[in-house]
């Protein structure tokens, strides 16, 4: 981890181990520190910033919203949380949104849901929620229930019940999927981020939506991380061929304006009834401007398509740097989320990173993370690589 005793006290609670750098501003792939020093800038604020930093067209959109209507509150219809809401039921597998304004909010209404559903309209009591090991779905506490890391655990006792951990890609687990015929629900990401950028296996993930389907549980996917295009398409389930009962998103939606969103397909979503659930600020309209302009964005450019073919041009580079330096790493991950593993070594990698002006995440203690914003070129691509070389050097062999 980096060293922070140098960074000056702070007012601010220390639950974060942060990296000694103060950042001022930002523009594309770049960031500048309070010294006006510039940064290549490959974490994207951990997949928020997916059109990279204060893009032009987004900016413009809330600029606008911000001479018309800030807040009004969720008891008026807000005509631009509407139009969000019609694009993303378009775009996926879902009938009705609600928004929220982060990941664990809308893994907490998901979870909401699916124990609403399995009371009222199932008849099941005491439901249970499958979710699997190395999952992370937020610090809320119904959230951090849900997640398959004790580390994100520990203190918090007592934890909310009526959750099940299952191991993840594994077939035979599945057995326990409803062995007490409780389970309403399933909740999972398609690559598991902060659990060391881990891909669902196809196979386990046909097997799991088809046992789903078959004893009546939802199948909720946790794309807080993956969605937004951040995979290369605009959900990751989408690379799978599964049709989700629920949907959650939050980081890249908004390009760095808070918001999050669950989605449902009817079915599910006919459980929450006026009062069932709510959020002061969900939707609010600055925010759904922002989803809007997001999406509208990834869309009319093409940046699903670009986003894919820069996946792979950055892995066969940094498949060619990793064995020019004699390093045997596996790189692993869909889209622009990618994940070198390298044992052990992760944290000093990110750390080593900044000295070659280069922003770089870890997932874990063996895994450097890799989120280019989806519009980065084949040159800054190039450039990192550049660069990347040099890191290895210094971390690996000094
Ligand atoms: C980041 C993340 C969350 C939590 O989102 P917050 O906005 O920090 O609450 C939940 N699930 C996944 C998969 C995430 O990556």
């Amino acid at each position: 981890m980096p060293d922070i005793s140098s960074v000056k006290a702070s007012s601010v609670m220390g639950t974060y181990n942060r990296f000694p750098l103060s950042i001022q501003r930002g523009k594309g792939t770049f960031v500048w520190d309070t010294e006006g020093k510039k940064y290549l800038d490959f974490t994207s604020g951990i997949a928020v910033c997916n059109l990279g930093h204060a893009p032009q067209y987004v900016q413009s959109k809330i600029s606008e919203q911000l001479e018309t209507l800030w807040h009004c509150s969720n008891l008026y219809t807000i005509p631009v949380q509407e139009e969000l809401a019609a694009h993303l039921t378009k775009r996926s597998s879902a009938d009705k949104v609600f928004f929220c304004n982060s990941g664990a909010e809308a893994n907490e209404a998901a979870i909401k849901l699916a124990r609403k559903y399995a009371n009222d309209i199932k008849g099941v009591q005491n439901p249970v929620i499958v979710t699997f090991k190395q999952s992370f779905h937020g610090r809320t506490l119904a959230a951090l229930s849900a997640t398959g890391q004790s580390k994100i655990q520990k203190g918090f006792a007592p934890l909310l019940t009526g959750f099940r951990l299952l191991p993840f890609n594994d077939t035979g687990a599945l057995q326990e999927l409803n062995h007490d015929g409780k389970t309403c629900a399933v909740l999972l990401e398609m690559v598991q981020g902060e659990g060391g950028v881990i891909p669902a296996d196809p196979l386990w993930i046909q097997e799991l939506a088809r046992s789903c389907k078959e004893q009546g549980i939802l199948l909720m996917v946790d794309e807080v991380q993956t969605g937004a295009g951040r995979t290369g398409s605009m959900f990751a389930y989408e690379h799978y061929g599964i049709s989700p009962d629920v949907i959650t998103m939050a980081k890249g939606l908004g390009s760095g304006f808070p918001i999050g969103a669950m989605l449902a397909k009817d079915e599910a979503a006919k459980a929450f009834e006026a009062g069932s659930h709510g959020s002061t600020f969900g939707g609010n309209p600055l925010a759904c401007t922002a989803g809007l302009a997001t999406l509208q964005y990834i869309e009319e450019n093409n940046l699903l398509e670009h986003a894919a073919e820069m996946s792979s041009y950055l892995q066969q580079q940094l498949q060619a740097c990793l064995s020019n330096a004699g390093v045997h790493a596996e790189i692993r991950g869909k889209g622009l989320l990618l994940g070198i593993v390298i044992e052990e070594k992760a944290a000093k990698i990110a750390a080593e990173a900044l000295k070659h002006e280069v922003l770089l995440l870890t997932a874990g203690p063996d895994v450097v993370r890799l989120l280019p914003p989806l519009n980065v070129s084949r040159e800054e691509i190039d450039e990192f690589i550049l660069r990347f070389k040099g890191i290895l050097d210094t971390a690996l062999y000094s």
